[in-house]
């Protein structure tokens, strides 16, 4: 099942961040993303694979990060996600099977039900941590989509492709102790 998926589709709200939004006086919002997502996602498209942000609400700050991260798919205010989801599947001219879906809330359920690998976070509701395949152990905003790009490059096979530009780098005579494993768990 995850050898075949190369496209993340990844809400915002509850995933990318803790889901809190903090208004600020002059009609701004204000969220907080997590480095080490933005970084596996980087990761990701890297080897090759597409991302693509689906949310629900609309905010300049959405925007700014995914210009940030390099995702250039970013689709937002969808009342219903199912439709959105079926153009981003044209656009990249994927079939379901091959797309990781990480939603936390009832909006995100019927895009779940259809893709080869749906995720929830932790403090997601009952019912969609249900219709799950997994559920993260960290956290929305806290390192949940790392998680999740961790483990389906490792499963493919590709996690030493991600760590090789940075082991190329380290000393030559650096103990095997202390250098990257060669199989990955
Ligand atoms: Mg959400």
């Amino acid at each position: 099942m995850l050898d075949k998926i190369d496209l993340l589709v990844l809400d915002v709200d509850g995933v990318l961040t803790d889901g809190r939004i903090v208004y600020d006086s002059r009609g701004g919002e204000t969220k907080s993303f997590h480095v080490t997502d933005g970084q596996g996602i980087k990761y990701w498209l890297r080897m090759g694979h597409e991302a693509a942000i689906l949310s629900g609400r609309a905010s300049a700050v959405n925007r700014r990060r995914a210009r940030e991260i390099g995702v250039r798919a970013l689709y937002e205010d969808a009342k219903d996600k199912l439709p959105v989801f079926l153009k981003i599947l044209k656009r990249f001219r994927r079939t379901p099977d091959r797309v990781c879906y990480v939603g936390d809330d009832f909006i995100d359920m019927p895009v779940m039900a259809q893709v080869g690998f749906a995720v929830a976070v932790p403090d997601a509701a009952e019912e969609v941590r249900r219709v799950a395949h997994y559920v993260t152990k960290r956290p929305g905003g806290g390192g949940a989509v790392r998680e999740v790009i961790e483990l389906i490059l490792k499963y493919q096979g590709r996690w030493p492709e991600v760590l090789e530009r940075y082991v190329r780098q380290m000393p030559a005579d650096l103990p095997a102790a202390r250098r990257p494993r060669k199989e990955t768990p």
